[in-house]
């Protein structure tokens, strides 16, 4: 795409988006963001999207996940940390499970603006604008706090750098080692409580034992002590987008130097819209989220302008319905993909359609809705003879209680304990787990 600017969004209309007051200020931020050193190389979007292209084949399964909203609070190397670890217990009971290798992504590293329902919130009969992410404004219920700032951008830039600094030295540096992951998950009490899932910990942990006494143990093998693990986040702050975006060097193409894989929210996928028309003109991998809304006829749009080569590994469709409506939506997008011979990879958010209010009053999502929107996945696939490619979690590796359900039995009574997400509720470690030990069963069948 040889005329496409970075800047061309600014000409579409936008949705979601915050009105900076000082014009001045944003300039002078976006101009030192242009001035820093890119978050990601090209050549890592594009092994990412070589792996993404074997998962639209069936040859390897994709498990992202990972916070709804990074918050400048919550910052800190425990809560990487613990979310990395328990992505990689989930990935390795998956992959036992799919018989293939498994695709990491966070939503790390950047995933800090969000889109609202609402442009306000009540609280009490005060009404504030929404808070829209950390990137952009405060959570702090004051008029002052929810005052969009450029400045925010910054501090967001460096938050993500540090926090891929530690993931790399996480997946690198010897923390990753399959025995050490797999050990983890053994010693995780509430799994053991449940049969199946210690019997399939169990049936990992002989495959191990047979690869060790077979030579295949990590003091040889390289692959066994590290892991790839890829990031990304919803590309909403397109200001912050185009400052981070550059040209490769060697291929001349663009890339969002923001994060390894960025997607299109299901607010902001308008086919001519701004987002779309950022997101068109870079070469990483993208994520468009397809909720009740779309139609066949806006996916084949955005289908052709998002991934006009019909690249396999370019363009990650993620379903989003809600448990009991899967049936009534997945099965017209699926058509629409298959009368445009298009190559996609399909994944289940399942968090985003299953959100409700608690009796308590707190936002929440049953954990039985998130498990049963991905077997309503699993399953129409199965009936079309498409594939289904990955899992999509909000998911935190702390022991919160913002999602009800699981084998520790979290009620609407328990939210109010450790309610910590700046957004939308999460699953926490032992959800997070479990689910993974679920989905690997319905895989394996
Ligand atoms: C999200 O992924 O946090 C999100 C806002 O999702 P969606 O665009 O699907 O509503
Ligand atoms: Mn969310």
């Amino acid at each position: 795409m040889t005329d496409w600017q970075k800047s061309d969004w600014r000409k579409k209309p936008r949705v979601q988006m915050p009105e900076y007051t000082d014009a001045d200020a944003l300039k002078s931020v976006e101009a030192r963001l242009a001035s820093y050193p890119p978050l990601v190389f090209a050549g890592e979007a594009r092994n990412l999207r070589a792996e993404l292209a074997a998962v639209s084949r069936g040859e390897a399964f994709l498990l992202q996940g990972g916070d709804c909203a990074e918050s400048f609070a919550e910052f800190a190397a425990d809560s990487i940390r613990d979310t990395f670890k328990v992505m990689l217990q989930m990935a390795m009971v998956l992959t036992y499970g799919a018989k293939v290798p498994v695709v990491k992504v966070g939503r790390m590293a950047g995933q800090m603006a969000k889109p609202r329902s609402a442009p306000t919130e009540t609280v009490n009969g005060v009404e504030l604008p929404s808070y829209r992410g950390d990137i952009i404004n405060g959570f702090e219920f004051t008029e002052s706090s929810r005052v969009p700032d450029p400045e925010r951008m910054l501090q967001a830039y460096l938050q993500a750098a540090a926090t891929l600094n530690l993931l790399r030295a996480f997946s690198t540096g010897g923390y990753a080692n399959v025995h050490d992951v797999h050990k983890w998950t053994l010693g995780f009490t509430d799994m053991n409580e449940v049969t199946k899932y210690s019997d399939m910990a169990a049936r990992i942990s002989d495959t191990l034992d047979f690869m060790a006494a077979a030579g295949l143990d990590t003091d040889r093998n390289h692959e066994l002590q590290t892991v790839d693990f890829f990031t990304s986040h919803e590309a909403l702050l397109l200001e912050y987008e185009e400052a981070l975006c550059r040209m490769d060097s060697t291929s001349g193409k663009w890339l969002a130097g923001s994060g390894h894989m960025i997607w299109i929210g299901d607010r902001t996928r308008q086919p001519d819209g701004a987002h779309v028309e950022f997101c068109k003109g870079v070469m990483n991998p993208i994520g468009l989220k397809c909720g009740p809304s779309m139609t066949s006829g806006h996916l084949k749009s955005l289908m052709a302008s998002l991934n006009p080569d019909n690249e396999a590994g370019r363009l990650t469709l993620i379903a989003r319905f809600g448990a009991g409506s899967v049936g009534e939506h997945l099965p017209r997008l699926i058509k629409a993909v298959e009368e445009e011979g298009a190559n996609v990879v399909w994944t289940c958010d399942a968090m985003h359609g299953n959100t409700i209010k608690s009796s308590t009053g707190y936002k929440t999502r049953p954990f039985e809705s998130v498990l049963r929107e991905v077997k309503e996945f699993f399953a129409v696939h199965n009936a079309e003879g498409t594939i289904p490619g990955g899992v999509h979690f909000e998911m935190t590796g702390k022991d919160v209680t913002e999602c009800t359900g699981g084998v520790r039995a979290v009620t609407d009574e328990d939210l109010s304990d450790r309610y910590h997400t700046a957004c939308d509720p999460r699953l926490n470690a032992s959800q997070s787990l479990e689910l993974a030990f679920l989905v690997a069963e319905e895989l394996s069948a």
